[in-house]
């Protein structure tokens, strides 16, 4: 029998919010129930309350929002990594503002905040999504493709014509070693023009050079460079990741994606949950009990 997880006690981190320029707070408090990941919008008057649960997602070009229909936490994705990857099953998620601060474009950030105060063992089975048969998802030259399997298994490839870039492929399959190995450190990048266009029509407020890698149209312009060349990828993967927890429960199948983002990954799952092709399972094996005390890679 495996049992569900909440963290092993607070933590908060605060960060500078992209779109509103605010300094945004976030606090991460254990769950002792059943309750799945809850999000609170913690600035606001009445703090509502907007549990992870498919229905109350949105995938938009450049990130994956919660919402209950009226109020919106923007950017939840890479959190959402750090906590898939890491098994948390219980959790609330007090946010003081409309945004998760960006922090460094990776999950680093929370996956060593996530170390620092381990986790405890609910008496309560796990349950996950487990993919029962094939499903493919199409979006102009994006596409996604679920099969069974017993663990999260994914293939992703990405193009970009760009010379620091062009074609990446990675294979994975994620439990918490392989993530805080090989994907984790790996921040968002993007454009400088679309950046500077956004910043001008005051869609970003905030973000800079330390919150993603920004590219000219030959080079990165951060000046510590790539982290690793396929930086880009390994990023993609992270992404994915994050967005396969938004049914609010650990998925497993593999899953093959060529051209990944945040709205075919959530336009597909939404597709895949409205049919009898997933189920939810209550998980027999016992793995992964302790977390990796050490970061192999060093940033
Ligand atoms: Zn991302």
């Amino acid at each position: 029998m495996e049992y569900q997880r909440t963290l092993g006690d607070k933590v908060v981190i605060e960060g500078e919010g992209i779109f509103s320029g605010k300094l945004i707070k976030v606090e991460l408090e254990p769950s002792e129930k059943e309750n799945g990941i809850v999000f609170i919008r913690e600035d606001l008057p009445y703090k509502p309350a907007i549990p992870l649960c498919i229905e109350n997602i949105i995938g938009l070009e450049g990130a994956t929002a919660i919402t209950d229909g009226e109020h919106f936490i923007f950017l939840i994705e890479h959190l959402l990594s750090a906590l898939h990857a890491l098994q948390i099953d219980n959790l609330v998620v007090r946010v003081f503002g409309e945004e998760i601060p960006l922090l460094d474009g990776s999950a680093y950030p929370w996956v060593r905040k996530i170390q620092e105060v381990g986790y405890r063992f609910l008496s309560i089975p796990k349950k996950k999504y487990r993919v029962k048969r094939k499903f493919s998802y199409e979006n102009g030259e994006s596409k996604i493709i679920f099969k069974p399997s017993d663990t999260l298994k994914i293939k992703a490839e990405i193009y970009f014509e760009h010379p620091l870039i062009g074609f990446q492929f990675l294979e994975i399959e994620v439990n918490p070693w392989s993530y805080i190995k090989e994907v984790a450190f790996a921040r968002t990048f993007g454009f400088k023009e679309i950046l500077t266009e956004r910043k001008n029509k005051g869609i970003l407020k905030g973000g800079s050079l330390a919150n993603a890698l920004v590219l000219d149209k030959n080079t990165v312009l951060n000046p510590e460079g790539l982290r690793s060349k396929d930086e880009f990828v390994r990023h993609k993967v992270l992404d994915l990741i994050g967005d396969l927890f938004t049914g609010g429960k650990a998925f497993t199948g593999e899953i093959k994606v060529i051209f990944p983002n945040h709205r075919l990954h959530i336009n597909a799952l939404k597709n895949l949950f409205a049919t009898d092709l997933i189920e939810k399972v209550e998980s027999k094996a016992l793995t992964f009990l302790l977390l990796p005390k050490k970061f192999k890679k060093k940033i």
